[in-house]
């Protein structure tokens, strides 16, 4: 392990880079609407997934009054609006800018952050990332540099416990057990050392020594093939620090439990999730009146309720979250599918709660078509749907998918998953 260095707080150069690029980056936002068969879409950066009650309130409404009525969370715990009436725009960003979810038009689309998102609720971890978060944020909008970045880059801050450090984010920071951070550059064999006041402002310039090293060509760390390693070096360079070989944690991943998360002095949290990660808006009122201050979005279409009593999860279920691992939903994943998706060759959302089982085993996710919007990183079971209908469903394990079945016979596709999930 290396000692922190004492460096002065750094910030990001504010010599901007000019950034060209032959290609539009397409990834929608709150300001680019995305059409889509079931109306325009609006995808919602939440940094950390972090709301307040009054936010959450906001886009409830929304939701009700503009789309259909619905939240949907993603995989980076942002939200999206779906079925949205066409020339709402403005009055979307108005009302988005009104609550602060859009603090700088500019960089919308940009402000990609995930946060593990029990930090400082359960006694893990070896720090309360929400500094972070608040710099992080204020920094990626403070520079003309970042506002170069694609819709699809992601940073991770990671509290020591590891559960976002492997969701292959651009940029991560992990929380070191002597109170300093690792930075690490996609998937780097190497991270740099910086200091727990450092740790923001390296990982801005992670981020714009990417865009300088790319010349603005490519969207994510992952499209410079060997590179990754040039840039950790180069960012300890200029920040005066050192860097080290990777450690074992940064493999690891693992969304929290479902129920009451205790920490050490007794305040419990909730954490639910939502089915496919639809949130109804009864659900979300629901949410928002037990909700103490915050909602907190999680990577894995989540909800975590700081400082609740453990008596309100019935008033949770009551309403059709998901309370417990015990579900039949637990570990059940789609892509938007049919209507919403004129690619898709089937209605998974539907096709997925007809073949729900209980049992457990791999998370299983259902996509319409060979692009697998949303699916997770890790060890799965795949369901895609073909082109002459039925689904083909593959064990996916280190990254490799091996096809078990192919079935377009309704009455055998619960029994074929539940084989898929424990094989
Ligand atoms: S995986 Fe295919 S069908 Fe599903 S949402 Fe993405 S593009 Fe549409």
């Amino acid at each position: 392990m290396l000692a922190a260095m004492s460096t002065p707080p750094f910030r990001p150069s504010s010599q901007a880079t000019a950034v060209s690029r032959d290609r539009d980056d397409a990834c929608p936002g709150a300001l680019r609407l995305h059409t889509a068969d079931d109306g325009a879409l609006a995808r919602i950066r939440i940094p950390g997934g972090v709301l307040r009650v009054d936010q959450a309130e906001a886009l409830g409404r929304a939701a009700r009054e503009l789309g259909d009525g619905e939240l949907h969370l993603t995989s980076r715990g942002n939200v999206q609006l779906r079925g949205l009436k066409s020339g709402c725009g403005r009055e979307l960003a108005d009302l988005l800018t009104a609550i602060g979810l859009l603090p700088s038009w500019r960089h919308e689309r940009v402000r990609n952050v995930v946060a593990s998102p029990l930090s400082g609720l359960d006694g893990r971890g070896f720090a309360d990332v929400r500094p972070w978060l608040r710099a992080l944020d204020e920094l990626v909008c403070a520079s003309e540099i970042a506002a170069g970045l694609s819709g699809r880059f992601l940073f991770a801050l990671d509290d020591g416990r590891g559960d976002v450090a492997g969701l292959g984010a651009d940029v991560t920071l992990l929380a070191a057990p002597d109170g300093g951070a690792w930075l690490r550059v996609g998937g780097s064999d190497s991270v740099a050392r910086v200091s727990s006041e450092d740790a923001p402002g390296a990982a801005v310039l992670a981020a714009e020594v990417f865009l300088e090293t790319s010349g603005g060509q490519v969207w994510r760390v992952g499209e410079l093939p060997g590179r990754a390693d040039e840039l950790v070096h180069e960012v300890a360079r200029r920040l005066r620090t050192r860097h080290a070989e990777l450690a074992p944690l940064w493999s690891v991943t693992s969304e929290p439990s479902l129920g009451a998360v205790t920490a050490p002095d007794g305040t419990t949290s909730l954490s639910v999730l939502a089915p496919l990660g639809r949130v109804t808006a009864t659900q979300w009122a629901e949410m928002r009146t037990v909700a103490s201050g915050e909602l907190r979005l999680t990577p894995w279409r989540g909800v975590i309720l700081p400082a609740v009593p453990l008596d309100r999860l019935p008033d949770l279920d009551a309403v059709g979250l998901i309370t417990d691992s015990a579900s039949p939903w637990f570990g059940v994943g789609a892509c938007i599918g049919r209507p919403g998706c004129a690619t898709s060759r089937a209605d998974v959302r539907t096709d997925a709660a007809a073949a729900l089982a209980a049992g457990g085993g791999l998370p299983v996710y259902w996509s319409g078509c060979e692009r697998r919007c949303g699916r997770p990183r890790g060890d799965h079971v795949d369901v895609l749907a073909v082109p002459d209908g039925g689904y083909q469903i593959s064990v996916v394990r280190d990254g490799h998918g091996r096809a078990t079945s192919t079935t377009d016979n309704p009455s055998t596709l619960a029994a074929d998953l539940a084989a898929a999930r424990h094989a």
